[in-house]
């Protein structure tokens, strides 16, 4: 049988390398997306995924993509709650817009996606939650207590999820990465870029391959013993 994942911003960045992987290991994928539409159908003609627009802000939204999802492929078998963003400013001068903005695309669509499925793995008796945190939640960072307050709270509901999820035959674990060469990394300053590279151990960034190794680790039988774990990704950059 073939199992179904779920990614979301499955379809750009980080979140494409996943699901890349994730198909290439045999899973039928639904790939959710936000706004990026010409992202989204390249990350489809190039991996066979399923797309899905759907903003993980929105709870309903999320129990309604769900439901069609295992209407179109099955039951979901594996969620990676990837989708996320930053919004940067020191406290002393970041409006509630920027703290609320911040919290529920990395938080609490953690919340809902998870909300989403739960029920579902547990009458099953399977499920696999990979949520994607970041060494910034580990560590905190200058310029980001909504963020930091954000992945370190995916790492709070990661633990208490697995708990209640363990008996269920339900792992649920989150991936901190560091720096990683995306986009996002792409538009930083070459000096500052270069100021962090020397900050890691070992000596470069990490690949978005690199992270979605991990994550079909997770979402493997391998993995079956490790739940409420935090997996860093940040060549050496912070050891918790
Ligand atoms: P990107 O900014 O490249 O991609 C973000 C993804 O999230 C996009 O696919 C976007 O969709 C989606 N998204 C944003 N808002 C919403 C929303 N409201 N509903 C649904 N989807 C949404 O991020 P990265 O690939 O760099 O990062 C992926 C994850 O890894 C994030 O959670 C990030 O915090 C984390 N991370 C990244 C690091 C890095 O160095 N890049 C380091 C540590 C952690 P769309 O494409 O449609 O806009």
């Amino acid at each position: 049988m073939t199992k179904v994942a779920v990614v979301t911003g499955g379809t750009r960045g980080i979140g494409a390398d996943i699901t890349a992987a994730l198909v290439k290991d045999g899973y039928k994928v639904a790939a959710f997306y936000f706004g990026n539409e010409e992202a989204a159908q390249a990350c489809a003609k190039a991996t066979g995924a399923s797309i899905y627009k759907v903003d993980v802000t929105r709870y309903q939204d999320c129990m309604d993509a769900c439901v069609q999802v295992e209407k179109d492929l099955g039951s979901i078998a594996v969620l990676v709650n990837n989708a996320g963003k930053t919004n940067d400013g020191m406290m002393h001068k970041m409006g509630a817009e920027a703290w609320d903005d911040v919290i529920s695309t990395n938080l609490t669509s953690c919340f809902n996606m998870c909300r989403s499925v739960i029920n579902g793995m547990r009458e099953r008796g399977y499920g696999r939650i990979i949520n994607i945190s970041s060494v910034n939640g580990q560590k905190g960072q200058f310029g980001q207590t909504n963020y930091s307050a954000a992945k370190a709270g995916m790492l709070g509901l990661t633990k208490a999820l697995a708990m209640e999820s363990a008996a269920k035959g339900i792992t649920v674990n989150a991936i901190c990465p560091g720096y990683i060469r995306t986009e996002m990394t792409g538009k930083m300053k070459p000096e500052i870029l270069e100021a962090i590279v020397k900050q890691i151990p070992v000596g470069r960034l990490g690949t978005p391959e690199e992270v979605a190794a991990a994550v079909v680790f997770l979402a493997s039988d391998k993995a079956s013993f490790i739940t409420g774990s935090t997996l860093s990704a940040n060549g050496g950059q912070y050891m918790s």
